[in-house]
């Protein structure tokens, strides 16, 4: 079966805000929005950025954002979301891929997006190592409907394309090489949970 030389994955994400006492700042796309109220969540909860990793690690089959950063590991405590995409680009490099480009749908009501659009797809085409012009960023209300719509928090869709970066002898060697980082993840996250069953029925 020959190889295909392109690759699409899908991404997901949501948070609630947090209520604005809690002074968390608004990050999307590693670009901090001036609103009076941040999301909540783990990391910075960059909704954007995350769902990014997402569809660049399900374009390359190589998981999701949970298997290779799961809120329970330290080292990845207090890292800015661009730092996932940072390391979701070296898997994806690793395996053989280079991004071809992304698009990315941010649902908010507020506050309205478009005057910060140019700066976050230039931070997100410095992340990526990619020209600006393969960075795409929307932003869409849902005319107040739904928890976005009440402003209970945002949701953001993106989409990558992968194209192939090696080929012939090389690929296989990539598949291993992203293959084993993977198996490395699926590894530790499995030590995690047998290690949290192991505490939970010690209680
Ligand atoms: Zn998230």
């Amino acid at each position: 079966m020959e190889e295909s030389r392109t690759r699409v994955g899908i991404g997901y994400d949501v948070h609630g805000f947090a209520p604005p006492e809690a002074g968390r700042a608004l990050v999307l796309g590693g670009v901090a929005i001036p609103h009076d109220r941040g999301l909540a969540g783990h990391s910075d909860a960059d909704v954007l950025s995350h769902a990014l990793v997402d569809a660049l690690l399900g374009a390359a089959a190589l998981g999701d954002i949970g298997t290779h950063f799961p809120s329970s590991e330290t080292r990845w405590a207090g890292a800015p979301s661009t730092a996932f995409l940072t390391h979701a680009l070296a898997l994806v490099r690793a395996g053989g891929w280079r991004v071809g480009n992304v698009d990315a749908t941010i649902v908010a009501e507020h506050p309205r997006l478009s005057p910060h659009v140019p700066a976050i797809r230039a931070r997100l085409a410095e992340v990526l190592e990619v020209e600006v012009g393969r960075v795409s960023v929307k932003s869409k209300t849902t005319d107040g409907l739904g928890f976005t719509g009440r402003n209970e928090g945002m949701a953001c869709y993106a989409v990558a394309l992968l194209e192939r970066a090696v080929a012939g002898d090389e690929l296989e060697a990539s598949w291993r090489r992203a293959r084993a980082m993977w198996a490395t993840a699926c590894h530790r996250s499995r030590s995690r949970a047998s290690a949290g069953r192991t505490r939970a029925s010690r209680r």
